[in-house]
């Protein structure tokens, strides 16, 4: 079973993502494990302040070093291996190939989410990680934390459906997802590309791996770059690039 434990201010945040969806029933199945801990059961006072002053001035509060210190201390505690992975702006970018490291590991997942300004340095002592959901600035931790944990969770085995896979996802297989469609077959005149009516599970899989080339070719040109292509894969982007420029 995979434990992801969190220390925050607003554990309500986690409990209602944790409760619905995905989340929730890879939980009911036994895949995972979730443990949410209040950062301010750890704070000194009757006002359990977790929060105070910067040094030196300026604008903002900056999250205190003791109870983050005990917090981590008091769920590392049972003895499972930890690695303790920091919200941050500044951290490495997440990416489906960091998903995919986080999956493996076989410890614990402790995702420290902060507030105001940030955490106080001497935190990072505490750290095995600090990660980033990309260039921009958030008011707290929560949503990146809860961001990571579902890219995770969806790449556990059985935490989706049968009917649900993220094995041809975008990212996944090197390249964006194909597009999809439902029924109707026609809506106002727009039409179901013919081969996904057409019951043949070939003709199926030729036309949605060459519209996954197709997309990633015009949208994320540097993905097939990194990408190892198999002889058909290049086969259906020389025929993609002979429809599109009129040469490959
Ligand atoms: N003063 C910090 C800076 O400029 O780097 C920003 C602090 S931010 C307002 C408060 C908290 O939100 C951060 O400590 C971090 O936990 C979280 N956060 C904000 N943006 C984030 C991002 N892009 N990725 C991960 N965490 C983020």
């Amino acid at each position: 079973m995979k434990s992801f434990a969190v220390v925050t201010i607003f554990p309500e945040l986690f409990h209602a993502y944790f409760g619905m969806s995905i989340m929730k029933r890879a939980a009911d199945k036994g895949l995972v494990r979730f443990g949410v801990f209040n950062q301010r059961d750890f704070a000194e006072g009757r006002h359990k302040v977790v929060d105070d002053y910067p040094y030196g001035g300026g604008p903002g509060m900056v999250m205190k070093p003791e109870p983050l210190f005990r917090a981590v201390e008091h769920v590392k505690s049972d003895g499972v291996p930890t690695r303790v992975i920091l919200m941050s702006p500044q951290g490495r970018v997440f990416t489906q190939a960091e998903a995919k490291g986080l999956a493996l590991d076989s410890g614990r997942l402790l995702f420290l989410a902060g507030r105001y300004e940030g955490v106080d340095e001497r935190v990072l002592s505490l750290v095995d990680d600090e990660l980033s959901i990309g260039d921009y600035v958030l008011t707290g931790g929560e949503l990146p934390a809860l961001v990571i944990i579902d890219a995770v969770v969806r790449l556990i085995p059985g935490a989706l459906g049968d009917e649900e896979s993220s094995a041809e996802e975008s990212f996944q297989a090197g390249t964006l997802d194909f597009p999809h469609y439902t029924r109707p077959a026609e809506w106002m005149g727009m039409k179901v590309p013919e081969a996904l009516l057409s019951g043949n599970h070939a003709e199926i899989a030729r036309w949605r791996r060459k519209q996954a080339l197709k997309r990633t070719l015009a949208r994320r040109p540097e993905l097939l770059e990194k990408e190892t292509l198999s002889a058909q894969d290049m086969k259906l982007l020389k025929e993609i690039k002979e429809e599109e420029y009129g040469h490959d």
